[in-house]
């Protein structure tokens, strides 16, 4: 589905990936893990075109990003970060909403969408519709931002570190809700964090970065029982 093929990438003088050569397949949740620095979220950006590489190619479905349009590729792809960013003057139903009426769909439409949305990620439409984002929590405003990516039907979806700024339970709570929505729905999904936990209860494969090199792709278990490397081995003990 997505095909990262011999990235390069430099800031100046400073090389933060090195050929990287990695395939996420369609429907899965790849977790791209490592610790600060190493290069994970400019690979995010790469997938929606926010980052251009130096060399190589991405290809999404098969085609080379760089003969797609940014705008008909950013409607496929929803982007989740850790500071939302509602639309502070609209509503929590109007935010959801927002990106459906961009698409002119029928206000009865729009209204269904939104009730089911909000209804999934566990806000029902009737307490929380009328709030706005400074009436809510920081775990309620996050499963918000996911509502708004999910309600225009995305087939890839990108999260940078979304849940890191919640509270343990809330965050495990939203962890489960979203694997469950993305299993449901078949989302191909694409999450960063540095956080080891959170990456072995979530994903199907794992991507451990250092330094901006792939060390190991595998399944959690794979990362954390048959470490390829001494990097590895590390910062799944936490040692890094
Ligand atoms: P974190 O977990 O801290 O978010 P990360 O693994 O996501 O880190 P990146 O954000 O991809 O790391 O950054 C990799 C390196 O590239 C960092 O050293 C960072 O300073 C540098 N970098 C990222 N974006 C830019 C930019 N726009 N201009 C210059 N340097 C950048």
């Amino acid at each position: 589905m997505i095909n990262f093929q011999n990235i390069e990438k430099s800031f100046g003088e400073q090389l933060v990936l090195k050929s990287i050569n990695l395939e996420i397949k369609k429907g899965e949740l790849m977790v791209l893990l490592g610790a600060s620095g190493s290069g994970k979220t400019t690979m995010l950006r790469m997938i929606n075109g926010l980052e251009n590489p130096d060399f190589g190619s991405i290809q999404i479905a098969n085609k080379r990003l760089e003969n797609r349009p940014l705008l008909e590729l950013r409607k496929e792809i929803g982007y989740v970060i850790q500071k939302v960013g509602l639309f502070p003057h609209y509503s929590v139903y109007d935010n959801v909403a927002t990106i459906l009426r961009l698409k002119n769909e029928k206000e009865q439409v729009v209204k269904e969408k939104v009730e089911k949305w909000l209804d999934k990620i566990g806000l029902r439409v009737s307490v929380y519709g009328r709030k706005f984002p400074a009436e809510l929590s920081g775990g309620e405003a996050q499963r918000i931002g996911l509502a708004r990516a999910l309600v225009a039907k995305p087939k890839i979806i990108l999260l940078d570190e979304p849940f890191s700024a919640l509270d343990p339970i809330s965050r495990l709570k939203i962890r489960n809700e979203f694997r469950e929505i993305q299993k449901e729905e078949k989302l191909t999904a694409v999450m960063v964090t540095h956080d080891v936990l959170e990456a072995v209860s979530m994903a199907d494969r794992i991507c451990l970065l250092a330094h901006g090199e792939i060390q190991q792709v595998g399944t959690p278990q794979e990362i954390i029982y048959k470490p390829k490397n001494q990097s590895v081995k590390e910062f799944v003990k936490g040692d890094q």
